[in-house]
């Protein structure tokens, strides 16, 4: 290269066309593979010309010649010098050095003199400069990236754990976001200086924090996560972002299988064009490299996959930088176009390089594809149209998952299938812990578990063994799946305290001991928003479970309660009002009227059956359905008396049929009918479980009744919550407490404990679920299992086993609790009343045309006005005398009449003009 540089620098001094242009590289020390990067590009660029792999070759019409420079990391004076030394070789441009420190000088001595000064690392300080050009990430662009990573991942709260200090600047955006700040999610830790990590892991681990933002150096970044993982901080509910763009570089191997969400950004694009064609350029160089210098190929020294391995973002931004470079330089030096000449400078006199401004303005306005995708600046030198790869770490190692532009911000296009494959394969060496409570008959002891040895999974029965025993055994998971049961260590459910930290089960998953939670555990709201249910396996509500109110002794006078009191006097007025109305009608009717002795022809009086007595037992044995001698002959008493039979037809059925339920029927009168009567009264007690969602239902309700309830219970001393649920019905066999139970509960104790029952309907809805930690990976695989054990109806079988089938000692007698047998009333049989009352109506209509009917048969001139004779009879009729005599002396026509009216040969012959005559029979 130095043999090759002479006749270049002579070119250049005397300013004629050059046709090689000499670009210096600063590196610093353990820096080969960057150097191996420089030269290659040049070569390729050399021998290839800018064409993309499949473009047709198009030869530069400048070669490119390398001068590199070394010198130790950061240190700057060393990097002014050199850089000095490469000026004054008359370089069209310095790449590099890589430390923040060393570039800074470079970058100063470049200023001086107009030379373009190609950056490639992370610089906080990088500023707008018309010679300089840095092609990593602007600071600001990443952190929006990192910023728009961590809002895509909602975390709740996360930690931020860093090595350096840039790694504030890094992070600023984070930082700066008021909405994350806001609400206390972040917590901000530095490592401690050394290589001791395990402390500050273990701190954050007791916070109970699961997600971690991790920005370390490179070459850090493995002995933090083997650290994470020696303090149990890798597990599959932990969840890691990393912030360095080369963390597809780690050796990934031990934290493949674990589970544990770890995520990164890459830069570079592995599904460049060009990629490939570097990689085999670059083993073929390593073979050549390590022949002559082995030791700076160590780490770059085996197959194809460690050329992805080692493909660091400075590697390939260096690659890209000489190929801007050199499509610059192309373009400002076609054939026709104006020749760029490059000379010596010397740091000491400060004479510029004349076309290096233009140069570096030319490069900020063009385009290129390099490995690390698409290179465009703005106009202040920042790169910009960036997009970085989203990594997620797998079984198999990383996985892209996605993308982050700067237009698009964050893009993640997820693969259920394949995280569902992940969390499986993750279970086949993984023994989960279920953490349960003692309750029958979700969970409970065998019996005799003691006598028999039972220990481990095996000492326990019931609905939710059975179903965890079904879900593990399905096609869901591979091999089965693996599971411990432990009881809950404070035997609650799960509720909130003060603090806003869980307890029972709740807090055993959030803890980290505990995978899942199986148990007739209610999912809430509150508790959704803490950690994740699967589908519900059971659905319910709260109802009152309550003891059973003793049967009253038969009545005396039980008789009387198929029909309301109410009824019954209406009967009673009924009978009176008909029997009174028939006997009236009787009298004003003329058919009623018969001669007493019907072989007497010419009568002195007429009778009448229906006296007040008569009429009396005629209703009454109706009513009973007994008859009467006593029968009525004219039509408007016939009328009224099918009307009353008919009445007492639809009474008596009515009698009977409710009688009959009356009999049969338990009629347990509880105090309380629903959560309305027991709100309202005071001498009943009323309460919960304690710390349970049964509570929390009542303790956040807005419902006035149920927050009214929520007051009194709190108020009770003793304390009217129960420690148990058994605790709880064994106050309310002791009487006067009513207890606030799931109806899947009470539906169990009623079933077994005959003195219990159920009052009033469902206060809400809910569902059992499965609870995992919060983005545990396996629930979807645990709802779909439930779903399919759902649709085969084993849920099913399961409950009625449980429930109707196991563990029953005695039946408790179906009480037939009809609670629609109840005393009829007068809105079930008013309409009987209303069509006895027509009928009546329709006598009476029935006997004034008997009346006139008759009196029109009679001869004019022995008969008064119509009105007179109505009035007349009227009167009559009121006098209650059954026997009428006859004052009108007859006519022969009259007689006739008599003899053929209405063909009833008993149909006696009114006595028109009859005058105040009455005798009683
Ligand atoms: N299943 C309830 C829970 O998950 C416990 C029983 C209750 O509160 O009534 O909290």
């Amino acid at each position: 290269m130095r043999r090759l540089a002479a006749p270049v620098l002579v070119l250049a001094f005397i300013g004629v066309a050059i046709a090689d242009i000499k670009i210096g590289g600063l590196l610093e020390a353990g820096e080969d593979i960057v150097e191996m990067a420089f030269n290659s590009a040049v070569e390729r660029i050399n021998t290839h010309g800018l064409a993309e792999p499949g473009e047709r070759y198009t030869p530069t019409s400048d070669r490119l010649l390398t001068r590199v420079e070394h010198i130790e990391r950061s240190d700057s004076f060393q990097a002014s010098r050199k850089v000095c030394t490469l000026l004054e070789e008359g370089v069209a441009a310095v790449f590099g050095p890589q430390s923040t420190d060393a570039s800074f000088a470079v970058r100063s001595a470049c200023e001086t003199l107009d030379v373009p000064h190609i950056e490639t690392h992370w610089d906080y300080r990088s500023r707008t400069t018309n010679h300089s050009l840095n092609l990593y990430p602007h600071p600001s662009a990443l952190g929006k990236a990192y910023l728009d990573f961590i809002k895509y991942k909602d975390w709740k709260n996360f930690a931020i754990l860093y090595e350096e200090n840039d790694a504030l600047v890094r992070l600023q955006e984070i930082l700066k976001d008021a909405t994350l700040m806001k609400e206390n999610r972040v917590t901000v830790r530095q490592f401690e200086p050394g290589t001791e990590y395990r402390k500050t892991l273990k701190d954050i681990g007791k916070t109970g924090i699961k997600n971690i933002v991790l920005d370390v150096p490179i070459k850090s970044l493995y002995t933090v996560l083997k650290h994470a993982q020696q303090v149990d901080m890798m597990s599959e509910y932990h969840n890691y972002f990393i912030t360095s763009l080369d963390a597809h570089t780690i050796d990934t191997e031990d934290f493949q299988y674990g589970g544990t969400n770890i995520s990164a950004f890459r830069l570079i694009d592995f599904s460049s064009k060009e990629i490939d064609e570097v990689a085999r350029d670059w083993i073929q160089r390593r073979h050549r490299f390590s022949s002559k210098k082995s030791s700076s190929v160590q780490s770059f020294n085996t197959g194809d996959q460690d050329f992805y391995k080692n493909l660091t973002t400075k590697v390939a931004l260096m690659y890209d930088a000489v190929r801007l470079f050199a499509t610059a330089l192309k373009d400002l030096h076609p054939d026709t176009g104006p020749k760029i000449t490059v000379q010596p400078l010397s740091c000491e006199r400060e004479h510029k390089w004349s076309q290096g401004n233009a140069f570096v303005k030319y490069m900020r306005m063009i385009n290129i594809k390099g490995l690390t995708g698409n290179i465009r600046f703005n106009k202040d030198g920042h790169r910009t149209d960036m997009r970085l790869t989203v990594l997620d770490m797998a079984h198999s190692g990383w996985r892209e998952a996605g993308e982050w532009t700067m237009l698009g911000g964050i893009n993640i296009t997820t693969n259920y299938t394949r995280e569902l494959e992940e969390a499986r394969l993750s279970l086949l060496n993984k023994t989960l812990v279920v953490t349960t409570i003692l309750q029958p008959p979700y969970v409970m002891y065998k019996e005799k578990w003691r006598e028999l040895g039972l220990t481990g999974n095996d000492k326990y029965e019931g609905y939710c063994i059975d179903l965890l025993d079904s879900i593990a055994s399905s096609e869901h998971f591979i091999n089965n799946m693996k599971y411990v049961i432990r009881e809950v260590a404070d035997h609650s459910y799960g509720g909130r305290d003060a603090d806003g930290r869980w307890n029972g089960m709740i807090g055993e998953l959030l803890n980290g001991k505990a995978d899942l939670a199986v148990a007739d555990l209610t999912i809430t709201y509150v508790r959704e928003e803490a950690v994740d249910f699967t589908m519900p396996f059971m659905t319910l509500g709260i109802s009152i479970l309550y003891k059973k109110t003793a049967k009253p002794p038969p009545g005396l006078f039980s008789f009387l309660d198929p029909l309301s009191l109410e009824v019954w006097i209406y009967m009673m007025t009924a009978f009176l009002g008909v029997s009174l109305f028939l006997f009236v009608l009787a009298r004003f009717s003329p058919y009623e009227w018969v001669n007493p002795h019907p072989c007497e022809g010419n009568p002195e009086e007429l009778d009448n059956q229906f006296t007040i007595w008569n009429t009396l037992w005629f209703t009454i044995g109706c009513l009973m359905q007994q008859g009467c001698d006593v029968t009525p002959r004219a039509l408007s008493t016939r009328v009224a008396a099918g009307m009353w039979w008919f009445f007492t037809l639809i009474m008596v059925s009515s009698y009977t049929a409710n009688l009959a339920a009356f009999l049969t029927v338990e009629r347990l009168v509880s105090p309380i009918e629903s959560v309305e009567d027991l709100a309202k009264q005071t001498t009943i007690q009323y309460g919960c479980l304690r710390s349970g969602s049964t509570q929390s239902f009542f303790k956040d309700s807005q419902f006035p009744t149920y927050a009214k309830m929520w007051h009194v219970m709190q108020s009770q001393r003793p304390t009217v919550f129960a420690e148990s649920n058994q605790k709880g019905i064994d106050r309310v066999l002791r009487g006067k407490y009513a207890y606030l139970m799931e109806s899947t509960s009470i539906e169990y104790n009623i079933e077994r404990n005959c003195d219990l029952t159920q009052i009033g309907s469902l206060l809400d809805n809910k569902g059992y679920g499965i609870a995992t930690p919060p983005g545990s990976p396996y629930r979807t695989m645990l709802s779909q299992a439930i779903l399919r054990l759902q649709e085969n109806g084993d849920l099913h079988v399961l409950k009625e086993r449980w429930w109707k089938k196991q563990r029953i000692t005695k039946k408790c007698p179906k009480d037939i609790i009809n609670k629609g047998t109840s005393a009829m009333t007068v809105a079930s049989v008013g309409g009987v009343f209303i069509v006895l009352l027509v009928g009546s109506c329709v006598a009476v209509i029935s006997a004034i045309i008997e009346f006139i009917w008759r009196a029109k048969k009679i001869v004019p001139e022995e008969r008064d006005p119509l009105c007179v004779e109505l009035c007349r009879e009227l009167k009559f009729t009121l006098t209650c005398g059954s026997k009428k005599p006859l004052a009108r002396p007859r006519s022969d026509e009259n007689l006739a009449i008599a003899a053929t009216d209405n063909g009833m040969p008993f149909m006696p012959i009114t006595g028109f003009g009859l005058h105040n005559k009455n005798t009683f029979s």
